[in-house]
């Protein structure tokens, strides 16, 4: 449809959309798709889109939250330009109000807010009109002006269009323009004391700033011909804006909504809007979702015409997909049990010494190239990389087996220490020299190849390990609280035993660590310290081929 307006259409075939974000809250995925959408149609069409502030609710609105948004837009990786603001424009939205009011299309009702909803009817009832529906033009300018003049208290009047109390589109039953509102605004201060509701202040807007094609979510379809109505109202000389609607995002086992995910916030359930478990923009950043990956899934489920819902594995294989490629390999073992190495060379004082192994920094980029590794007579292994009674589909470590550790070399598993109540203590095994790279020179084999990292080397690090916010796969469905399948397991700390090298990843980086998945060091770490803390991005294995797979 768009391609359409714009080869043959009006507009003189020019494309501008708009991001119109309202400053009460962080992005999040949902937006995400908005702006994929929007800034990407005009990409596509040569065209331009804005970023505008749609800041008509001074109550919940804050400047801290303009910032934000426009800083996670760059880290999108969408320059957003000069950001407007609706409320550059109350000046002619009021205007265009007094305007309506001299040519009895608005009209100043003092029913409150209950009584006007009551009054709009149903479905399938009428409207009632208000008694104040027929004021004459002199009265309701009057009053509009006092309005504007702080002489009323908050919902004591509004303004309304004067359309139709019968019209079978509820939005169109003389919708409220104008609220009172006594309230500081971040931006205009103490000038005004009435506010535009959202209808009237959104398409003015995108025809004060010429947008061509105004994308906006399903819900408001039965907006469009008020959309509509107040252009033909305001008698707009050039084409009209034209409102489209695209089906909301909404991913698995998470709430989308500003409100849920504040509620989530306050409650304590999470850590701030930032937290890795968040589908905000910063939740997902500080999780080590790369921005590619979060645009390559928008891009992948594309516009829809019906409301759906994503599963977060698909999401999750994107980004998979990205670190796959770039993400430099590192050891880190998450639940240690430690390995003596009887036959380790010492020193004439009996201090065992070091030796330096190479490893590959990415086997899918040669040009990541390699890191040492050190290697010594005693490290850790990770605990259920062994089993004293292994079943038959075990290949690890077990009792007088032998595995090779990854860039190191074959070990043996000679005896096991153990405590009063039978737990596993350390296990003593032997290596062989002669396997050093990873290779028997007689040609044996072993089933398994698993990780490590050198005790006296190792960097302690704490590790969040992350399950579903939510445990319903649609939290909420069906009416239930979403709040009730709330996961109280959904993040777990555990202090791991990294390599060395892992001392050089950024904050922000992602590394795999081998066998183990993706993980993000935390944001907050103090890039010139050793890092304390990385985030599980996501596992290794590719679960939505699993979905699918049981899905066909
Ligand atoms: P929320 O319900 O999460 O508070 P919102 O629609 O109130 O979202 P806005 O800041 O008003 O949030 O939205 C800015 C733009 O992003 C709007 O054009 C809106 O349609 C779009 N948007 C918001 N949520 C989603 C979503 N889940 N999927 C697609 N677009 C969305
Ligand atoms: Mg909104």
């Amino acid at each position: 449809m768009l391609k359409e307006h714009s080869m043959n259409g009006p507009y003189g075939g020019r494309v501008q959309t708009r991001f119109p974000p309202e400053p009460n809250g962080f992005l999040h995925i949902g937006h995400a798709k908005s702006i994929t959408l929007n800034f990407g149609v005009a990409d596509e069409f040569a065209g331009e889109c804005r970023l505008r502030f749609d800041d008509t609710n001074p109550e919940t609105e804050d400047a801290r939250f303009v910032d934000a948004i426009q800083e996670d837009l760059r880290w999108l990786g969408i320059d957003p330009g000069e950001p407007a603001f609706a409320s550059d424009y109350f000046g002619q939205l009021h205007a265009w109000a007094v305007d309506l009011i001299e040519r009895g299309l608005a009209y100043v009702d003092d029913q409150d807010a209950e009584t006007i909803s009551k009054n709009r009817g149903g479905f399938t009832t009428p409207g009632t009109n208000s008694p104040w529906r027929d004021r004459s033009v002199e009265e309701n300018l009057d009053l509009f002006a006092r309005m504007k003049a702080a002489e009323f208290a908050d919902g004591e009047k509004v303004l309304r269009a004067k359309i139709d109390m019968n019209h079978e589109n509820m939005q169109m039953r003389d919708p409220v323009m104008y609220r009172i509102r006594n309230q500081h605004h971040f931006r205009t201060g103490d000038q005004w004391k009435i506010y535009p509701t959202y209808d009237w202040a959104h398409g003015q807007s995108d025809a004060i700033e010429g947008t061509t094609h105004s994308l906006c979510t399903l819900e408001f379809d039965s907006h469009r011909p008020l959309y509509d109505w107040y252009h033909e109202a305001i008698g707009l000389d050039t084409d009209h804006p034209r409102q489209t609607e695209f089906a909301r995002l909404n991913l698995t086992h998470t709430v989308m909504s500003k409100r849920k995910l504040l509620e989530l916030v306050e409650e304590g359930h999470v850590d701030g809007w930032d937290d890795a478990r968040m589908p905000t923009l910063r939740g997902l950043r500080r999780r080590g979702h790369p921005p590619e990956a979060i645009r390559d899934f928008c891009g992948h489920i594309g516009i829809a015409k019906v409301n759906g819902v994503h599963e977060v594995e698909l999401l999750e294989s994107f980004v998979r997909t990205r670190h796959n490629r770039h993400a430099l390999r590192r050891m880190a073992v998450l639940d240690p049990l430690e390995v003596v190495i009887t036959n380790w060379p010492t020193d004439e004082r009996g201090v065992g010494q070091s030796d330096i192994r190479t490893a590959i920094n990415n086997p899918e980029d040669e040009t990541a190239g390699t890191r040492e590794v050190p290697f010594s007579g005693r490290l850790f292994i990770e605990r259920d990389d062994f089993m004293i009674d292994p079943p038959k589909k075990f290949f690890r470590l077990a009792p007088g087996r032998e595995v090779r550790l990854r860039a190191g070399y074959f070990i043996t598993c000679d005896e096991v220490e153990t405590g009063p109540d039978g737990e596993i203590i350390r296990l003593l095994c032997s290596y062989d020299p002669e396997t050093a790279g990873g290779q028997a020179p007689d040609g044996r084999k072993v089933k398994a190849t698993i990780h490590w990292v050198s005790a006296e080397h190792a960097l302690d690090v704490d590790v969040a390990l992350y399950e579903r916010l939510f445990t319903d796969e649609h939290p909420g469905s069906g009416g239930d609280d979403p709040f009730a399948s709330l996961n109280s397991q959904s993040r777990e700390v555990r202090l791991a035993k990294a390599e060395p090298a892992v001392a050089d990843i950024a904050p922000g980086e992602v590394v795999q660590f081998e066998r183990l998945g993706y993980f993000a060091r935390d944001l907050d770490d103090d890039p010139a310290a050793d890092p304390t803390f990385f985030h599980r991005t996501v596992g290794l294995r590719d679960e939505w081929a699993k979905i699918q797979k049981r899905q066909s």
